[in-house]
């Protein structure tokens, strides 16, 4: 308690441009190891280097979400350093005029709501990928990933828990996804965070040295790292056990522990100078204002849609606008059936337990919103009943089957003949006579079982609603 945490994050994310920053390569992950590679991106001595529009775009986007100026003339620099993965010799980045400054983000915590304040944003080139193979001991490097377009968020000092963080980096990955701007995905690397993080007595006001937790890719990783590194220099401040140094660490998920990397460079180290090969670029108010037109609606203006316009509830608005994808299959999926409920329903019920099941997170399930809607209809219309419309849904979702045909060719129109129903309601009633004695003394429970057996009998098709009141006139 007589601590207190000062954090400040440099958050990289890749843009989701089509193709590389200065050439024509794809910039899409998954590609076979440099497939997607040509005489620039490789640093070819001579090759010209083209501005790529679109990430400019995307830059101007992401000022505009997170309530950033944006620099009316806009350069690159280069930075230099050695390092395999980077065949250039110097990251092109932004110094001397990045593209945003001075925005802010809203965070919400158990505290309350707080402002976050962005020093600058700046628009930089992804560096390649080193393999380590171990059982060869050797090094393999991917150039996929180098030059592929990134923006560098830089935040002010403003964190004081690791509550606030995975607060701050759940609000720019809705942001920035719902803007098109990246898909934010830390597990594939297109979200990438450093921390830098200090301790200091409550009320001082200098900061402690501070170190910086580099490239950590999960939220919980994330917190784990913080409130292991915090605890670690407030130990050092409180026994002298070791000397605090200014250094980069790095965070080993499977020992629960930050270790250091090397000792922190000064920004002097990396010899930064005006990249004279790139025009400086002037943006003018008519293409902010164009890209501002153009900007997709808002995870929050969704929000109030679907609370306000479409009376969802707030939790499922919240769930749903969550995720960009989710929020897109909602809409999308509205256009063929317009019951708001009934949609948001099968999204979180039943679409979010099958990808669960799949290991798949809300940004990963991908359906044909076509169908899904269809089956909806199906069940909405009484066609099929709703454990038969479950079914279609994970075969929409495996075998891209028709939901339509299949009920069709399958024969599993629900069973809403009465004669017939109550005909087998009879029949378990006799058979399970033991359950229906268990039911007339008290136990309530009996009751779903022998819904069920009607239901087994009649292969999964009957109407339950018919099962339920013909049982209900029986057992009375
Ligand atoms: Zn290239
Ligand atoms: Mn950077």
């Amino acid at each position: 308690m007589k601590y207190e945490v000062v954090m400040g994050l440099e958050v990289h994310v890749e843009l989701s441009t089509n193709s590389k920053l200065f050439c024509a390569c794809s910039s899409k992950f998954g590609a076979e190891p440099n497939e997607n590679v040509c005489p620039a991106c490789l640093g070819m001595p001579g090759m010209p280097a083209v501005t790529n529009k679109r990430a400019i775009e995307l830059g101007i986007a992401a000022g505009l979400v997170t309530n950033s100026e944006i620099t009316k003339t806009i350069s690159f620099d280069k930075k230099n350093y050695f390092y395999p993965d980077l065949p250039t010799g110097y990251q092109v980045t932004q110094l001397f005029a990045p593209i945003c400054k001075n925005g802010w983000v809203e965070i919400e915590t158990e505290k309350g709501k707080k402002k976050i304040t962005l020093s600058q944003i700046h628009i930089e080139a992804d560096a390649g990928k080193l393999v380590h193979d171990n059982r060869t001991d050797t090094s393999l490097i991917d150039y996929n990933r180098a030059s592929v377009p990134l923006i560098e968020i830089v935040s002010n000092p403003d964190f004081r828990s690791a509550e606030e963080v995975v607060a701050y980096l759940e609000k720019l990955r809705q942001l920035l996804s719902f803007a098109n701007v990246s898909d934010c995905k830390m597990q594939e690397g297109s979200m990438r965070c450093d921390v830098n993080i200090s301790v200091m007595e409550k009320g001082a006001t200098e900061y402690g040295v501070r170190t910086e937790i580099k490239n950590m890719n999960s939220l919980k990783a994330i917190a784990a790292a913080i409130n292991y590194e915090a605890q670690r220099q407030i130990d050092a401040l409180e026994t002298a056990s070791e000397e605090l140094v200014q250094e980069t660490r790095r965070w080993d998920d499977s020992k629960g522990q930050t270790f250091s990397m090397r000792q922190k460079e000064d920004a002097t180290d990396y010899r930064y100078f005006p990249n004279t090969e790139l025009m400086p670029i002037s943006i003018e108010d008519k293409w902010i204002e164009e890209v501002r037109a153009n900007l997709p609606e808002a995870a929050h203006d969704r929000f109030l849609r679907l609370t306000e316009k479409l009376g969802l509830s707030e939790y499922d608005s919240n769930i749903i606008t969550g995720s960009k994808n989710l929020s897109d299959i909602f809409d999308k999926t509205m256009e063929y059936f317009s019951k708001p409920k009934e949609v948001a329903n099968w999204i979180i019920v039943e679409l979010l337990s099958i990808a669960k099941g799949d290991n798949k997170g809300e940004d990963d399930v991908k359906i044909d919103c076509k169908k899904f809607a269809k089956l909806m209809e199906l069940v909405d219309s009484k066609v099929i009943n709703r454990n038969v419309g479950k079914d279609l849904l994970s075969l929409v979702l495996t075998e891209d089957i028709d939901p339509e045909k299949y009920v069709e060719e399958n024969k599993l129109g629900m069973i809403s003949d009465t004669d017939m129903i109550d005909k087998v309601v009879q029949e378990v009633l006799v058979e399970f006579s033991k359950s229906v004695e268990e039911y007339k003394e008290g136990n309530q429970k009996v009751f779903g079982f022998l819904v069920g057996q009607t239901m087994r009998k009649l292969g999964g098709k009957a109407n339950p609603q018919l099962i339920n009141s013909l049982l209900k006139k029986h057992l009375s």
